[in-house]
């Protein structure tokens, strides 16, 4: 069946893809009038059902674009639980706080009654059946009581935004049909809801949310600010879209009274400590939801606090997480373990999945492999060049590396005394920095530094970093030629492969592509790289795009056209800066110059690429220098990413990792492994079992 605004859906190629990046958002008027601005900005020119490109939906297609009928969200109360929530186990792990029923609450709940809530057909039409899925199951969960959260957890590429504005769209009361829809925007407010993203995706959000449906919109971005804040608090937009940091800087937000608030990259909230999580932990909506590809990144503290933020505070405490749950799980992944241990690990990661089940979902991008291309991952190993390699051992036998290693020693290793090396014949400092205990991070990050490229440790003009400075002067002897010519600043030198291991791969492989006329991204955490490569690239006569956090969010969307129109074929990327909210699906290599000690950072980056709209396959290679600390970053990826899978899956994993997680065992990531001499080969072998 199908209607005259089915007609005039927007033009999606696939829901899955969150935004191609290439249209820029177009300037909304502001308030007061919403609802010309809206009527304007809706792409209902792109065409029709009939016309548009079919989307590459797979076998099901023809079926559910005839199936454009309202999709049901509640049932009827008796059936669809809106009391309470069920006990799994021993724990109420999901809390059922009885609170009196505001007029808000009255509303909803008659609606919930009458079975009005529905996702208009104009956004259904296009839902894929797992996404109609994803909405239920956020909408049985948020409406089930009075006060609860969701934590919608699908690998990136499965489509969170556009199955979260179907959502909001159904709560809103949206028709579908625009002059309905619009009249709903511009009428009496029945209440708002926020969405808080980070800034690199706030216009991908604004972009959705225009083309899926007529909401009136506000976004808290910029100057508009203050002008706006008063019209927000008075509800006089349904949605309104706001970054992270804005929740720190406007307290009234927090104070409003929103029917539903929105993270999406909710693992951005970190722990329970951060300024950002304390912040939305006071606000006072009762309903919230979480989105995040990886709600499990670097350890259980942060993990929890997702779930303990979307259920307002009331979820298992922590300090019985960390007993029932973090500490067998983590047993289970040390390569030691035994029979006990595996038992007791598997228990508990049976009794989370039970505690999770009622508020969480997560599929994995493997769902659409058959319209995937296929992504193959490679870890390039690099080799230190004879000057690093100098460099790394020269700095390893200074005198702060030696005392960091003897600081934490007691009795002293020197002369035996019975108090920490550190406060007895090691008590090396520099200028920067009083003890050598806080050179830890400072040495390490030299040696990565090192890895990547060693012009990453020249002085700079505007070097602040004293200790940093300090400390590169012990790797170079300052006569060598090399360090004299790059102290001329003389940019020849900045291509020289041969001083870098890494450089000169990159520079191969970027030639063997050119050839072959592939894109390729590249993604470095420092921008100091990329200046490099940026360099190293320029004297060959390119000129590859670049996004940094100098780029502005409305500036990327103009070098991501670029780049997807294959202008221009390198992109080199600050991960800090566009990790998120670009998406770069001409890419057919990415290539990750710096791996992080946080995996799901890497795997942010490589999703850019590899997403749905892809139509080649996407190699993403891992630049990893050879028998150095960098292999140790990449074995701790591995690891973290263990953990994360037994949490998602439930069950234990066969890998194992030698010498970490068990007490006793010596720290594979302490210390003593991290500073030890580099080797000729690969360290992995030794690492996992
Ligand atoms: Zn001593």
């Amino acid at each position: 069946m199908r209607t005259e605004t089915e007609t005039e859906a927007p033009s999606r190629a696939a829901c899955g893809a969150e935004s191609d990046g290439s249209v820029s958002p177009a300037p909304r008027s502001q308030s007061p009038a919403p609802v010309d601005a809206l009527s304007v900005d809706l792409g209902l020119r792109h065409g029709t059902l009939d016309n548009q490109p079919r989307p590459a939906f797979g076998a099901d297609d023809a079926e559910h674009l005839a199936q454009a009928t309202p999709l049901l969200l509640y049932e009827p109360p008796g059936q669809a639980g809106l009391g309470q929530v069920g006990d799994s186990g021993n724990h109420a792990c999901t809390p059922n706080t009885a609170e009196p029923t505001s007029q808000q609450e009255q509303q909803w709940r008659e609606r919930v009654a009458a079975a009005v809530c529905q996702v208009p057909s104009r956004i259904n039409a296009f839902l894929r059946p797992y996404q109609r899925e994803g909405v239920q199951a956020m909408a049985r969960a948020l409406f089930r009581t009075q006060r609860t959260g969701f934590v919608l957890a699908d690998d990136m590429g499965l489509g969170k935004t556009v199955q979260v504005l179907a959502l909001v769209a159904a709560i809103l009361g949206k028709t579908g049909d625009p002059a309905t829809d619009l009249q709903l925007a511009a009428a009496v407010p029945r209440g708002s809801i926020l969405i808080i993203c980070p800034t690199s995706v706030l216009y991908n959000w604004e972009q959705e949310a225009h083309q899926w449906a007529y909401f009136s919109l506000g976004l808290f971005q910029g100057a508009r600010r203050a002008q706006l804040l008063p019209d927000i608090l008075r509800g006089r937009y349904e949605v309104v879209l706001a970054n992270l940091d804005s929740i720190k800087t406007e307290p009234a937000l927090l104070e409003h009274n929103w029917l539903l608030v929105v993270v999406d990259e909710c693992h951005a909230l970190k722990n329970d400590k951060t300024e950002r999580y304390r912040a939305l932990a006071r606000m006072t909506c009762r309903r919230r939801l979480g989105l995040s590809g990886t709600v499990f990144q670097n350890n259980f503290r942060e993990f929890w606090a997702i779930f303990n933020w979307v259920l307002a505070g009331a979820w298992i405490p922590w300090p019985r997480f960390k007993r029932e749950f973090q500490g067998p799980i983590v047993s289970a992944a040390a390569a030691r373990r035994t029979a006990e241990q595996q038992r007791a690990a598997e228990a508990a990661l049976l009794h989370l999945a039970q505690c999770t089940a009622d508020v969480t979902l997560k599929r994995y991008k493997s769902l659409l492999s058959s319209q995937l291309p296929v992504k193959q991952e490679k870890v390039v190993f690099c080799k230190l060049t004879p000057f690093q390699m100098a460099g790394y051992q020269r700095f390893l036998r200074s005198d702060y590396v030696e005392a960091l290693l003897q600081a934490t020693h007691n009795p002293c290793r020197r002369c035996g005394a019975s108090k920490r090396g550190s406060e007895c014949c090691y008590q090396v400092g520099t200028k920067g920095c009083a003890s050598v205990i806080h050179l830890m991070f400072p040495v390490i990050s030299v040696l990565r530094q090192l890895s990547n490229h060693p012009a990453l440790l020249l002085p700079r003009a505007d070097d602040d970093e004293v200790v940093r400075a300090e400390l590169s002067e012990k790797v170079f002897e300052p006569e060598d030629p090399w360090m004299q010519s790059m102290l001329r600043n003389q940019l020849t030198s900045a291509g020289d492969t041969s001083v870098c291991g890494k450089l000169a791969i990159l520079m191969q492989l970027l030639a063997r592509w050119e050839k072959e006329q592939l894109s390729v991204v590249i993604f470095s955490y420092t921008t100091r790289l990329l200046n490099i490569i940026q360099d190293a690239l320029s004297l060959q006569g390119r000129t590859p795009l670049r996004i940094d956090g100098q780029v502005s969010a409305r500036d990327r969307h103009a070098v991501v056209a670029k780049f997807q129109a294959r202008d221009e074929r390198i992109l080199l990327v600050s991960t800090h800066a566009g990790g998120e909210g670009i998406n770069l699906q001409a890419a057919s290599k990415v290539v990750i110059v710096d791996p992080c000690w946080n995996p799901a950072r890497d795997l942010q980056a490589q999703d850019r690429a590899y997403r749905l709209g892809t139509e080649h396959d996407v190699e993403v290679l891992r630049l990893v220098t050879a028998g150095t600390l960098e292999e140790l970053v990449y074995a701790r990826q591995v690891y973290k990413l263990q953990l994360a899978r037994m949490v998602q899956t439930g069950r234990t994993t066969a890998r194992a990792v030698f010498d970490v997680a068990m007490p006793g065992e010596g720290e594979l990531f302490g210390l003593e492994n991290m500073l030890a001499p580099p080797v000729d080969g690969s360290l992995l072998e030794h690492i996992l079992e």
